[in-house]
């Protein structure tokens, strides 16, 4: 952090605005020295004026700082301040700034306790006076850059420039950057104002492209008021973004069906499963059951935004940002606040308040028309999860069919949309919804072809047989089998290509070539997709819904329909991994202020031990009536004693193979006394990474630190490799890095033995490891290992692939 040397002619004066400055920053305060007055009279009495030595004396006394940032008053405080830079002795980096004494000061404490470089303060004190100015009229306030406004809140004015405004992505980027810090947002040309940790009332203020925004956030919050300014600067990354076709806006008055993801298929119809009922008035509750309501009303809506979280966790792309910007809604101020109004003040049942609640949100979107109007489907999609589980309803959902068919629904959430297996579901039809409502989004992304608008369609029967075209918008009944052979046959066609052969480098070194699944119906498509096993079986994939734990029978089911896809090859079986991004309401807490440091993966079984006991029990049943090679893996695992327990209770149900996942910083640098604790272990580069960089896997905006190639993560992973040779324990990759093809050449080259990935990844990630050598691999990953950072290590990879396939 820089220091900060404050020059005035006077003590008095210098020690207020310092002290008033502190206040804005009562945590990481960066170091502010007073260099003021010219000394003392005989009397005591302080002469006013400036000393250079005392300035000189303040700077070197800032020598450990990243730089010392000087302010002066007036007059010969600026003398004073350029002889200091003569007489100091330190090398630090010194500027004199010309920023207003007071204002400056502020602004530059406020900046550096954010650990701001010396030229950002420097900028940031220096423009301290444009709010006021502002204000007071004199010039635009049009930089984007923050100010201090009086004391009290800092406030910035930016303009948007990306070409959709302040929908509902950009309204999702802002209210997760901002999360509960006290920040408002207002639109210049309505007047409007929204809480900014808000989406559904940052959407509601209808921010246009060219629209000013006025950003106000507490003192405290001043990290995140940047973080509003950068994204708005960065047009929430869409100013490159192809834009979504122009909007025919079907919904409101469709006069014809709309395809909105391209794309042919025929399948018999199946409708979407029912939807939440209104739940009725009541009698209002007494005062004494209010504040149980309330908290009822807090667990559900945390609950469904747990759900949504999981689900965006699982999704990719566009669709994993929508998901997540669902899930926001669940959270949503706009949304619970009201609702908990009504519960509290007129004792109103939890599931009416968040019915009526909700409406109002739908209704102030609805007003704004056009796109922010479509995502009233979301709002609605949000309050029927939450009402779903205030009053134990199941909602209909995505019905399961083992043979590919065409959905018919009025609307799909976003949710559902997201889940849509390619393979069953293989079109999509609605009779609302408009073409940049999520769904056609989602569809896209999943290649699903989809027509919307297709008002009549649930008149459909269930089983007629239709011919969808998602660039047409044709939706024919019973088409002829000429239609249907063509159809097929572009099927095959867009295919993604099957594993060739057995993981192998070109000069003969196995690498198994594995999936990554989290139920039987995964588990056959990644057998067709050729995976010679599976190196993860995401268990708790099974669970995610239930609010009970799962019976031994149910479980051996389950199991078995997996380890049935996989006749004598191996399927590696991870115990719950419960909590964080993936809670199981009946395993893990509800409320952990940091889930992904808590209670979760192995340790949900310190509180319930019985759960892991009775699934591995289930296992084991499980294993003997199959003939899979069922290995098993806990996760989260930190110490020695973790993984001696795993190993312990696995033998205790007659399980031969136990393993641990490397997830954790800890697992991996004490690699060489786990690894000889166990069987095998399976890096797990999604959490490793996270936890290596401390950064939140869920934070789209932490993207560039939740990369596998950042130093410190290849690092860990290269000493597990080591540990793996010198122990003969064998090491896996089992984390979404196994998919990247460069990475899976740097990871054998590091002594990986088996990559476990999602089956599309199968056939690119074994093209290329048939094109290299083992020693080529031990070669790159070298060259990987020595680079200084993540782009440096993909780049050097990069070469040395393009000349092996030159040469
Ligand atoms: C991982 O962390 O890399 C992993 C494979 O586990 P999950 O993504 O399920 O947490
Ligand atoms: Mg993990």
């Amino acid at each position: 952090m820089i220091g900060i040397v404050a020059v005035s002619h006077s003590l008095q004066l210098a020690e207020a605005a310092v002290s008033l400055a502190l206040q804005m920053v009562p945590t990481a305060a960066p170091r502010v020295l007073v260099a003021a007055g010219a000394g003392v009279e005989k009397d005591g009495s302080p002469i006013v004026g400036t000393d250079a030595t005392r300035v000189a004396a303040a700077i070197d006394a800032l020598a450990d700082t990243d730089g010392v940032l000087v302010l002066m008053d007036l007059g010969s405080a600026v003398l004073s301040a350029e002889l200091a830079l003569e007489l100091t002795t330190s090398s630090v980096e010194v500027r004199l700034s010309s920023a207003p004494f007071v204002e400056g000061l502020l602004a530059a404490v406020v900046r550096a306790s954010g650990g701001a470089a010396l030229a950002e303060v420097a900028a940031e004190a220096e423009s301290a006076l444009l709010s006021k100015s502002g204000q007071l009229g004199e010039q635009a306030a049009a930089a984007p850059e923050a100010s201090v406004s009086g004391a009290e809140r800092l406030v910035a004015v930016a303009v948007l420039t990306n070409p959709l405004g302040l929908h509902v992505r950009p309204a999702a980027l802002v209210a997760t950057a901002v999360r509960t810090a006290d920040v408002t947002i207002r639109a210049t040309r309505t007047g409007a104002v929204a809480n900014a940790a808000s989406p559904t009332a940052l959407l509601a203020l209808g921010a246009r492209r060219g629209d000013q925004i006025e950003i106000s956030a507490a003192p405290a919050a001043r990290s995140e008021l940047d973080r509003i300014l950068a994204l708005v600067a960065d047009g929430f990354g869409e100013l490159d973004a192809a834009q979504p076709e122009p909007a025919p806006s079907p919904t409101a008055a469709p006069a014809r069906p709309v395809g909105v993801s391209p794309g042919r298929a025929v399948g018999p119809v199946v409708h979407l499963g029912s939807t939440v009922e209104e739940p009725a008035r009541g009698r209002a509750l007494a005062e004494g059951a209010r504040v149980a309501e309330v908290a009822r009303l807090r667990a559900a809506a945390t609950r469904v935004a747990g759900e949504l979280e999981t689900r965006a966790a699982a999704a990719r792309g566009e669709a994993r940002s929508i998901l997540m910007a669902t899930a926001l809604m669940a959270r949503d101020p706009a949304l619970l606040d009201p609702a908990v109004a009504a519960i509290a003040d007129r004792g109103t049942a939890a599931p009416r308040a968040v019915w009526d609640a909700a409406a109002e949100v739908a209704q102030t979107l609805e007003a704004l028309g056009g796109r922010i109007a479509e995502r009233t489907a979301d709002v609605r999609d949000v309050r029927d999860r939450i009402v779903a589980v205030l009053t134990g309803q199941v909602l209909g959902g995505v019905p399961e069919r083992a043979d590919p068919f065409v959905l018919v629904a009025r609307d799909l959430a976003p949710a559902d949309t997201a889940t849509l297996d390619p393979a069953t579901v293989v079109a999509l039809v609605t009779e609302e919804g408009g073409p940049t409502s999520h769904t056609a989004i989602i569809a896209r992304s999943l290649g699903i072809p989809a027509v919307v608008a297709a008002t009549g369609a649930l008149g459909i029967p269930e089983g007629t047989v239709v011919l969808v075209d998602g660039a047409t918008g044709e939706v024919r009944r019973d088409p002829d089998a000429a239609t249907v052979a063509a159809v097929a046959a572009e099927a095959a066609a867009a295919r993604p290509a099957r594993l060739a052969a057995p993981g192998a480098t070109r000069d003969g070194h196995p690498v198994a070539l594995l999936a990554n699944i989290g139920d039987a119906r995964g588990a056959t498509a990644a057998a067709e997709a050729g995976a010679e096993g599976v190196g993860l079986f995401r268990s708790e994939f099974l669970f995610l819904d239930r609010t009970d734990a799962p019976g031994r029978a149910e479980q051996v089911e389950a199991y078995r329909a997996v380890f049935a896809a996989f006749p004598e090859r191996k399927v590696v079986v991870r115990t719950l991994d419960a909590g964080a991004d993936k809670p199981l309401p009946f395993l893990t807490a509800d409320a952990e202020e940091n889930p992904a440091l808590g209670v979760r993966g192995l340790r949900t079984a310190r509180r319930r031990p019985e759960v892991l006991d009775e699934q591995l029990a289930a296992i084991a049943e499980a294993a003997a009536a199959e003939t899979a090679q069922v290995q098993v893996m806990a996760p989260m695992v930190a110490t020695l004693e973790e993984a001696r327990e795993v190993v312990a209770r696995c033998r205790a149900v007659g399980l031969e193979s136990a393993g641990i996942m490397i997830e954790t910083p800890a697992a991996a640098i004490r690699a060489d006394d786990l690894l000889a604790a166990v069987d095998f272990v399976s890096i797990g580069t999604n959490d490793l990474t996270q936890y290596t960089m401390a950064a939140d896997r869920m934070i789209g905006e932490l993207a560039d630190l939740n990369d596998p190639w950042q130093p410190a993560v290849l690092q860990l992973i290269a000493d597990v490799g080591a540990a793996s040779q010198r122990t003969g324990t064998p090491v896996g990759v089992c984390g979404e890095a196994a998919a990247d093809p460069l990475l899976a050449v740097v990871f054998v080259g590091l002594g990986v033995g088996s990559l476990s990935m999602t089956p599309r990844a199968l056939s690119a990630v074994g093209e290329v490891l048939a094109s290299v050598s083992r020693a080529d691999c031990v070669r790159i990953a070298a060259a990987a290992l020595a680079a200084s950072t993540a782009a440096d290590a993909r780049a050097a990879t990069a070469s040395a692939l393009g000349a092996i396939s030159l040469g």
